[in-house]
């Protein structure tokens, strides 16, 4: 087994290509695929930050109907994360 240096995913040890778009035998990453990984990242990470500011906004909207409210923290943070994670591949696209 040996780990993608770009997003730590485990390949196999014969794999030539990680699932991001790098390149194991010339140790570079195909920009292209690269660039869709950091772009569907990014927007993933936007949409799971909008629905957990939505949970959050729509439970403490009904707070005074139901006496509780959940904040989903965790699905925003995740989503943070995630688009970090995008920006940091997008940005990698024509480097590396
Ligand atoms: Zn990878």
């Amino acid at each position: 087994m040996k780990k993608c240096p770009l997003c730590g995913l485990v390949n196999p040890l014969e794999g030539l290509r990680c699932d991001c778009g790098y390149d194991f035998t010339s140790r570079t990453a195909a920009s292209l695929l690269l660039e869709k990984t950091g772009q569907r990242n990014m927007v993933i990470g936007a949409a799971l930050i909008v629905v957990g500011l939505t949970i959050t906004g729509f439970t403490i909207l009904f707070a005074s109907i139901t006496g509780f409210y959940l904040i989903a923290w965790g699905l925003v943070a995740f989503g943070v994360a995630k688009v970090i994670r995008g920006i940091v591949q997008y940005s990698r696209r024509t480097r590396v």
